[in-house]
């Protein structure tokens, strides 16, 4: 049976129901598995899976879940509420092929994990013997937020309160979440920037007084965040079924090596996929992409991770993070707990710090905006195929490094948000004129150009009614949650 361990400290330690109820270990590190686990499927077999079959071969490693739970959760996860029967399309445009993450009902990767997540909860509270109801505080850049009320509205047992940057988000991004359904459901704007919203939700799960309070009351707080190994574990799974997908279309035969481009915020999807790769899955080069905030990229470069420097708000907004909480778990994968633990002290206290670099399947590159919105226009005037500003990034990063490497190994690039989400962006990057249309009306516009259907679950957005209006100083969310009427 797998077993976590805390990132800090190695005497911590969880089964993977505890890890998942936590979310965070109580000092404040994150769990890993102790060893990653090896694919125990041959190639023949996995050619063979759909994507539940091959969820279930992944998962069943990572969790301590009867086959028949684990089964339950994935077969209520990944059914119809994605937009089509291969839950994942890989698609071929140009020079590159598209890992299309974004088919779930809040049009963003983060359905793939926040879709299984609450049965993943609540299977582990049943294995746990539980009482209390769960308080799931999640931070979000835009798209978490959303699918976590998604996935939780309406789920018995669990309350969810979401923080979001008031200004950093896209419209679309803002109205999903403010309109949101569901009695169990909270949302609160923040003065403030993502990292402000993920460092006061970090602190309160290590508040043990606030925690007493809220047991005094009958709940428990968690984590829908990718710091909760709940998150990252279902993301292994799309980088095998690319790889499947890959080979089926002909663009490599197994053992060969394929690419992964990841338009990085939190470091939690390009970390899954080095996983994948730990697992035994031939994958090649992860190439980290960033915007603006490219502080990973220079750290890849330099060793030096240094979060001292201005926070740009950019058109790719949920990579606009400068603290990327899963960056902790590869830096105790390859240099341990002790140096892992001085290193995030480094960063609590001097928000930089220096690591050894030991593995170099992984690289950074950036894209600038000027780039982004280049990327968005060339693939849109080359293939027709239009991507969201979150992909232009990866994309734009894919032909750096290509220039750079002269590698011709094929590339996936993985593809976080449907450009209905970024619709104000996207299309002014095809054309400027776009510019003076709001964001509702230019979706009309992209289904024109784009030839894709505007997607059922934002059709209407704009008719909904805002049911949250909260609004909270950076400074207060400790407050906030204390005093909010469960
Ligand atoms: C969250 C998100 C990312 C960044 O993913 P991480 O796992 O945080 O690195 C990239 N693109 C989109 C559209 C996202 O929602």
């Amino acid at each position: 049976m797998i077993t976590y361990i805390g990132t800090r400290n190695k005497e911590i330690t969880a089964s993977a129901s505890e890890a998942i109820l936590r979310g965070i270990c109580p000092d404040g590190g994150l769990y890993i598995p102790k060893e990653i686990p090896k694919m125990d499927c041959t190639p023949e077999q996995l050619m063979q899976m759909d994507y539940r079959q091959l969820a279930y071969e992944v998962l069943k490693l990572y969790l301590d879940f009867t086959k028949e739970e684990l089964q339950y959760c994935i077969t209520h996860a990944y059914d119809d509420k994605f937009d089509t029967p291969q839950i994942v399309p890989l698609v071929k445009k140009g020079d590159a092929l598209y890992l299309e993450l974004f088919h779930g009902r809040t049009l963003a990767f983060k359905d793939m994990a926040l879709s299984i997540l609450p049965y993943l909860m609540k299977t582990a509270a049943k294995r746990q013997g539980m009482k209390e109801d769960i308080v799931i505080l999640t931070a979000t850049s835009g798209d978490t937020g959303k699918a976590a009320l998604e996935g939780f509205a309406g789920v018995d047992g669990v309350k969810i309160m979401v923080f979001f940057p008031e200004d950093g988000v896209s419209p679309v991004q803002k109205l999903q979440m403010t309109t949101q359904e569901g009695e169990n459901t909270c949302v609160v704007g923040i003065r403030g920037n993502f990292d402000d919203a993920q460092s006061a939700v970090k602190q309160i799960f290590t508040d043990a007084s606030l925690a007493e309070e809220l047991l005094q009351k009958g709940y428990r707080f968690s984590s829908a965040n990718s710091i909760n190994i709940g998150r990252l574990v279902p993301q292994i799974v799309y980088y095998y079924w690319a790889y499947i997908q890959a080979v089926k279309q002909g663009e490599i035969t197994w053992g060969q090596p394929l690419d992964f481009t990841v338009p990085t915020g939190n470091f939690g999807d390009i970390l899954a996929g080095w996983y994948a790769a730990q697992m035994g899955l031939p994958a090649g080069h992860f190439v980290c992409a960033s915007n603006d905030n490219k502080v990973l990229y220079d750290f890849f470069r330099t060793g030096t991770y240094d979060k001292n420097r201005a926070f740009h708000v950019t058109v790719s907004p949920s990579m606009d993070i400068l603290i990327s909480s899963n960056l902790e778990r590869l830096l105790c994968h390859m240099g341990g707990q002790d140096a892992t633990q001085a290193e995030m002290a480094d960063l609590q206290t001097k928000g930089i710090y220096k690591a050894d670099i030991t593995d170099n399947s992984i690289s950074g590159e950036y894209a600038t905006e000027a780039e982004t919105f280049d990327a968005i226009r060339t693939v849109y005037q080359n293939t027709g195929y239009v991507m969201d500003t979150h992909t232009a990034v990866a994309y734009a990063a894919y032909q750096k490094y290509k220039a750079e490497s002269g590698s011709n190994t094929p590339m996936v690039i993985v593809s976080t948000a449907s450009p209905y989400k970024f619709t104000k962006d996207v299309m002014t990057a095809l054309d400027t004129a776009y510019a003076q249309k709001d964001a509702f009306a230019l979706m009309q516009d992209l289904e024109k150009v784009s030839h894709v259907p505007i997607p059922a679950p934002i059709r209407d957005l704009e008719k909904k009614t805002i049911r949250h209006k909260n609004v909270c100083e950076k400074t207060q969310i400790r407050e906030f949650v204390q005093n909010w009427k469960w």
